[in-house]
C-alpha cells in the first residue's frame, strides 16, 4: 500500500528515532495487558479510548509522526507549544496532538495508548523500568485501581519495557520520562492518595 509522507509543521519537537525504531516499538506493544485473551475494555467500557469529553486526545512522542499519513479520518490534528503542555523545558518547538475522533484501529494506535495502563521510570540511579501509571489510571483504569484482582500479562510488561528501552536510547524522549519519574514519585507519595485509600 501506497505510504503518503506525514507533512507536519516544521517546528516539531524531533528525535533521533527512526522509522523502523518506532515500527518494532509499534510491533512490541502489540499485545494484550490481560492474559488469557481478556480484553481489558470489557472491565470498564474501553474508558481510556474514547472521546468521553470534547478534545480529549493523546500527545505523540517526538518523531511518532512518521507512523502516520496526517489524514487518518479517525484522528483530529493540532500541534501544541511543547513549552505549555507539560513537557521538560528543554523541548523547544511544536508536538502533535491528535483527537479522537473514533476509535483507531488497534494496529495504529499511538504509542501512549499503548503502553497503558504501563508508564516508563527512571529511578534516582538512572535505571528504567516499567510502573503501573497512577498518574492518568488511578481514577479510571481498573487495571490500576484494583491491580490485585486485574494482574498485568508478564509479557505485556516484559514487551512493554522493551518497547521503553528503544524509546529512552532517544535523549529528548528521556528527558520527559525523567521528568514523568518524579511527578510520579511525588505523587505517591501525596496525602490524598492515603485519604482516598488509593497506593
Ligand atoms: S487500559 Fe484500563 S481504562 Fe483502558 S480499556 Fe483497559 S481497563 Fe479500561
Ligand atoms: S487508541 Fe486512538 S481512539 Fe483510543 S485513546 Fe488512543 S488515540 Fe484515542
Amino acid at each position: 500500500m501506497l505510504h503518503v509522507a506525514f507533512l507536519g509543521p516544521r517546528n516539531l519537537v524531533k528525535s533521533t528515532l527512526t522509522k523502523k525504531d518506532f515500527e518494532r516499538v509499534y510491533a512490541l506493544l502489540d499485545y494484550p495487558a490481560l492474559g488469557g485473551g481478556t480484553d481489558c475494555g470489557a472491565l470498564c467500557g474501553s474508558l481510556c479510548c474514547q472521546e468521553y469529553e470534547p478534545g480529549v486526545g493523546m500527545y505523540l512522542l517526538p518523531g511518532e509522526e512518521v507512523m502516520f499519513t496526517g489524514r487518518e479520518p479517525w484522528l483530529r490534528w493540532s500541534y501544541k507549544a511543547a513549552k505549555h503542555s507539560g513537557f521538560p523545558g528543554t523541548w523547544k518547538g511544536l508536538i502533535a496532538f491528535v483527537e479522537c475522533s473514533a476509535t483507531c484501529p488497534r494496529e495504529r494506535r499511538p504509542i501512549q495508548c499503548r503502553t497503558f495502563p504501563l508508564m516508563p521510570y527512571l529511578d534516582r540511579e538512572d535505571k528504567l523500568s516499567v510502573r503501573l501509571d497512577t498518574l492518568m489510571g488511578s481514577l479510571v483504569c481498573p487495571l490500576v485501581r484494583r491491580a490485585d484482582e486485574h494482574p498485568l500479562d508478564p509479557e505485556f510488561s516484559r514487551r512493554a519495557l522493551l518497547a521503553w528501552r528503544i524509546l529512552a536510547s532517544d535523549p529528548t524522549i528521556r528527558q520527559d520520562i525523567e521528568g514523568q519519574s518524579r511527578m510520579l514519585d511525588k505523587d505517591q507519595a501525596a496525602p490524598w492518595r492515603r485519604l482516598l485509600g488509593l497506593f
